[in-house]
């Protein structure tokens, strides 16, 4: 994709994008909030930056991205209900290039909510086919070594938090794990996997999914996110667990931040599953955010000596990504990207260095009652 162009008003808004090659869309529809989905095979965006930031019309802005290996999305936020009215593909001509257009007319809530529906029962269909495909991970687990799962926030279509230089969470944050799972990898006493490999979008419950199928013994997800109010003052590492109040008006805001990324993507939020109230679950539950806690506490001590920290380190909130019932889970916040002080820490090497050392120094503590336990015990 090599531009794209919004045109019209509230009543009737023509989108287009420059296309280098022909392309069969699927264009589907969510609400709360209203948004127009595209879904493209995998295109490169070659796109100047600001693109998506303001819209027109019926579309108040939109974003783009890799959805998954092998497709592309666009997300539009909408300002009214819509319907689309037209697509059509006009091939290239000339030096023209081939372009892509969507015609979209204001329409009513009942109309758009029957959109939302059939969207719903495509998407479904689709998953049928392709549910024998589906790679659920199976745990090939070197049954000695803990295994970690180290999950980069955000990805492809979301972009996360934007610093005040311009620096891209999704970005710094898949540095960092890279290089946190470099240093692990050396030590060779960890299993360490990641959620994300490259560029593209995780949605959160498969993060979840993904640490439970591996049977993780430790999920650490890491962030650099931004925050509105108090961007002088948010500043420094923060350590989130999970908890059903926020600890804090920053907390919450944070886990509010992160848990729109799904919505962000344009992926359908599943009913929250009802509680079950099953005796050993909740057991598990419990004992797992115990686990989690004294990892957290860990991870602040060690952190203390080596980086800067906010006032109150370890705080916790509703992050989603952090609720598997049986894998002890944690969330990192390197730094605050909304402050230009962090920003520059972040994209430091000589601070990274130091940021992932003291989290190996923390992961070593975790685990070495364990290790020490196998070593007394080879035969086990
Ligand atoms: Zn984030």
């Amino acid at each position: 994709m090599s531009g794209a162009r919004i045109a019209g008003d509230d009543d009737r808004t023509r989108f287009v994008l420059d296309l280098d090659k022909q392309i069969d869309p699927v264009i589907s529809a969510l609400g709360d909030p209203h948004r127009l989905i595209i879904d493209l095979p995998e295109v490169e965006f070659s796109v100047p930056e600001e693109t998506g930031k303001t819209g027109r019309g019926l579309i108040s802005d939109w974003r783009y991205g890799l959805f998954a290996t092998g497709k592309s999305r666009i997300v539009m936020d909408l300002n009214a209900p819509v319907r689309v009215d037209n697509t059509l593909f006009l091939p290239s001509i000339d030096d023209q290039p081939a372009r892509l257009v969507v015609d979209l007319v204001s329409s009513t809530d009942g109309e758009f909510a029957e959109f939302i529906e059939e969207s719903r029962a495509a998407r479904i269909e689709k998953t049928k086919k392709t549910a024998a495909k589906s790679d659920k991970l199976t745990a090939p687990k070197d049954s000695k070594k803990p295994l970690i799962v180290l999950d980069p926030g955000h990805g492809g279509i979301d972009t996360g938090a934007t610093g005040v230089a311009g620096t891209l969470e999704k970005a710094i944050v898949l540095d960092f794990a890279n290089l946190l799972k470099e240093k692990l990898d050396a030590d060779g006493l960890y299993d360490v996997r990641m959620t994300r490999e490259d560029d593209t979008f995780v949605a959160l419950g498969r993060r979840v999914e993904i640490g439970h199928e591996l049977e993780a013994d430790l999920f650490i997800s890491i962030h650099a996110d931004s925050v509105r109010v108090g961007r002088k003052l948010a500043r420094g590492a923060t350590v989130y667990t999970l908890s059903d109040k926020a600890s804090d008006q920053l907390a919450g805001e944070l886990a509010d931040i992160e848990n729109m990324s799904d919505v962000i993507a344009g992926v359908e939020l599943d009913e929250e599953p009802t509680e079950v109230t099953d005796i050993l679950l909740d057991l598990a539950r419990r004992e797992t955010r115990s686990f989690s806690v004294y990892f957290a506490q860990t991870l602040v001590d060690e952190l203390k000596s080596a980086v800067r920290l906010i006032n109150n380190p370890h705080r916790s909130a509703g992050f989603k990504v952090l609720k598997a019932h049986d894998v002890p889970s944690v969330l990192v916040e390197l730094g605050y990207l909304s402050n230009e002080h962090d920003e520059k820490l972040l994209i430091s090497d000589e601070w990274r260095e130091r940021m992932a050392d003291a989290m190996g120094e923390a992961i070593h503590g975790f685990f070495r009652p364990r290790l020490a336990r196998q070593q007394a015990a080879p035969s086990q």
